[in-house]
């Protein structure tokens, strides 16, 4: 019922001209229907990835908004500035903005309420901490990250559940504590919306996914797709997980 979406997070890599042979690389690869794809390159190559991706069925993200639409805000870009290059989604809360520059639950909702509000798709991450996690407050922190969530429009949401403990270490999660975390966070999810519009929610694990683990990650239930940072960097290996999840939503 949920389609799989595969999302690429460039981060801080890829300047203009590398965004443009990546995505001529990733156009000239075979389409996969069944599964939705999305980049998110930096700020200053989306309005060439924005050009390169006219009339394809890739989205483009940008990695971060900010919740108004004009005013005093040095270094921000509001949600409208996104729309006008030709940006459709958001990526909202990632774990790098929380550590290295404060982003809070408020502020990701405010951003994903925003950025909603004028048209963008967001995808909005969570995830435990390494310490969270060995004192088993996984699920305590969880509840605390979607607790808000509700206020969003449901439709135009993904959450992306990312453990910060296997953020670009190497280190993933296995395909059961993947599907734990999802399963609670649809629980979570069920509660902020509704069952019906919970089960219609994509959640996607992020958190050192590669071609070589996409297969068993992708299989478990709850997880609907991916949000990749290293990985995606390379359009065989970024490739080869959308591969993955064309197989596993042909039931392979
Ligand atoms: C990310 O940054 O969202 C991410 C999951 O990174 P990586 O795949 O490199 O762990």
């Amino acid at each position: 019922m949920r389609k799989f979406l595969i999302a690429g997070n460039w981060k801080m890599h890829k300047g203009v001209s590398e965004t443009s042979a990546f995505i001529e690389s990733l156009l000239a690869t075979d389409p996969t229907p069944a599964v939705d794809v999305v980049v998110s390159p930096p700020f200053t190559s989306l309005p060439t990835a924005a050009m390169l991706l006219t009339g394809s069925e890739i989205g483009l993200a940008a990695q971060n908004v900010h919740w108004e639409s004009s005013g005093a805000f040095t270094g921000e870009l509001s949600s409208e500035m996104l729309v006008e290059i030709g940006a459709s989604w958001v990526i909202v809360g990632h774990s790098e903005r929380r550590t290295l520059f404060g982003e809070t639950d408020r502020t990701a909702r405010d951003r994903a309420r925003a950025a909603q509000q004028a048209g963008l798709k967001v995808i909005y991450c969570i995830g435990e901490t390494l310490e969270e996690r060995e004192s088993e407050r996984t699920f305590e922190v969880l509840e605390s990250q979607t607790d808000g969530l509700g206020a969003l429009e449901s439709a135009e949401l993904v959450v992306a559940y990312e453990p910060v403990w296997a953020i670009g270490t190497g280190r993933t999660a296995s395909p059961e504590q993947a599907q734990e975390a999802h399963a609670f966070v649809r629980g979570c999810l069920e509660r902020a919306f509704s069952t019906e519009r919970a089960e219609s929610i994509r959640i996607l694990y992020g958190g050192s996914l590669k071609p070589t683990n996409a297969h068993e990650l992708l299989s478990k239930p709850d997880v609907d797709g991916g949000l990749i940072g290293g990985a995606s960097l390379d359009v065989d290996s970024f490739s080869a997980i959308i591969r993955a999840a064309a197989e596993c939503a042909a039931g392979e």
